[in-house]
């Protein structure tokens, strides 16, 4: 078995152990072709994939489509049925599902590719808006006052991502969503969300020792002590000016530094890195104790094209700085792959299913990265998958041929389908 085949056949297992609140006779759909009738939508990914596999099923196809060949759904049930039954489940059902993608990478290799910093791995934290609306809302929405007395409603999340610098695939893990609570402004929302995660989840991840990156918001103690608490470590975004304290250590003081020239193509430009180490995150006697580090990049005209500073627990020095400079840099990729998806292609998806009422938005976001996190895996190990991709010559372009070709033709398996996208096999002959 491939590894779509098994990590889709895993989502069926959980599919069919979601909570169901029909009784009686009014349970014709199972709720494992609910579930992976909604996933489908994301996996393929298609807004309109369930309306062109009813139509299949019911023409040409004598009864079979893809949703049953790929995904094994019995029969497809109505974007109103799925929205009414996904949205009391609450979206930790799915939780478990981000563990086998990452599995999958650590048994075929594909996870190498992500280790840096001496054998750790990167875990990317972001908070991010995956739903938006002046009026459509549910009582869970986050709400703010727009200009002009209007009020938006929005859902948001904190993202925890697999990346790694100059790599340009990475793997979504569980996310927390950020849930509105009195008393607290928006960061405090996202920290504490960030906390959560790192309770619920940091121990799991322990084995892979994980360097965990945020941005400002994030370089604050009790969150460096939560990272450390579940035997991880931080390099977090540190803005000197958001941090009075730290500051004024750097401040009069010859910093440690480090310069160098690099070729980008055919300009040249000057790095110059800057750190000093145990310094106190904040004021007071607790204070915990970080090392900071500063990265400049200059074009050859001497403008500045690029400034970050950072702080770590790892150690600074001549041999390690340009590295991790490195990798605190790498958390911006994660705004400009998953999260481009998942409002792209998230806010589509509530044109099929609504809004809900409880969860389903927390469920299509959910559903949504756990597809990013099986495409990124199918794309590191399976090389059936890998070559179709290279046929189609870019990743854009192997989704919408994907989204074409199954739009019209039943493909008996995973394995005909990407053999055919491959160009190693024909595709099926329609009847
Ligand atoms: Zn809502």
């Amino acid at each position: 078995m491939g590894t779509v085949e098994g990590l889709i056949s895993a989502l069926r297992e959980t599919c069919a152990g979601l909570p169901d609140k029909r009784r009686g006779k009014n349970s014709h759909y199972a709720m494992a072709d609910i579930g992976l009738a909604a996933f489908s939508v994301f996996f393929i990914p298609s807004s309109t994939i369930l309306a062109h596999q009813r139509h299949l099923a019911q023409g040409h196809g004598h009864g079979h489509s893809n949703c049953q060949t790929l995904f094994g759904i019995t029969e497809i049930p109505s974007d109103n049925h799925i929205r009414d039954m996904l949205d009391p489940v609450p979206p930790e059902h799915f939780y478990p599902l981000f563990t086998p993608p990452v599995e999958v990478l650590e048994q075929g290799g594909g996870l190498t590719e992500f280790r840096r910093l001496d054998g750790h791995v990167l875990i990317a934290f972001d908070g991010t808006e995956y739903y938006r609306s002046a009026k459509l809302h549910c009582p869970r929405c986050s709400t703010r006052k727009r200009s002009g007395g209007t009020t938006e409603y929005f859902h948001s999340l904190v993202s925890a991502t697999l990346v790694a610098p100059g790599h340009n695939r990475v793997v979504p893990l569980q996310p927390e969503f950020i849930v509105p609570q009195d008393g607290h402004d928006k960061q405090d929302c996202e920290t504490l969300a960030a906390r959560r995660w790192l309770a619920a989840h940091g121990p799991h991840y322990a084995r892979l020792h994980p360097v965990y990156l945020g941005d400002d918001l994030y370089a604050r103690q009790p969150i460096c002590q939560a990272v450390q608490a579940v035997d991880g470590h931080f390099l977090f975004v540190c803005k000197p000016a958001s941090h009075p304290t730290l500051q004024e250590y750097l401040t009069g003081v010859e910093l440690p530094a480090l310069a160098k020239k690099i070729k980008h193509g055919r300009q040249h430009f000057a790095y110059s890195y800057q750190w000093l180490c145990e310094v106190p995150l904040r004021d007071g006697p607790d204070a915990l104790a970080v090392n900071w580090l500063m990265i400049e990049i200059r074009n050859a005209a001497g403008k500045i094209t690029y400034r970050n500073s950072f702080i770590t627990d790892l150690p600074v020095n001549r041999d390690t700085v340009i590295e991790l400079a490195a990798c605190g840099r790498a958390r911006w990729k994660i705004e400009n792959e998953s999260f481009n998806t998942l409002k792209t292609k998230g806010y589509n998806l509530e044109h099929n299913f609504g809004h809900g009422k409880a969860n389903l938005s927390a469920v299509l976001a959910t559903l949504n990265l756990l597809a990013f996190a099986f495409h990124t895996a199918a794309e590191l190990t399976h090389d059936l998958w890998r070559r179709a991709m290279t046929q189609a010559g870019a990743r854009v372009r192997f989704f919408s041929r994907l989204r074409e070709i199954t739009a019209f033709l039943v493909f008996p398996s995973w394995l005909n389908l990407l053999q055919t996208l491959a160009f190693e096999a024909p595709p099926p002959v329609p009847p």
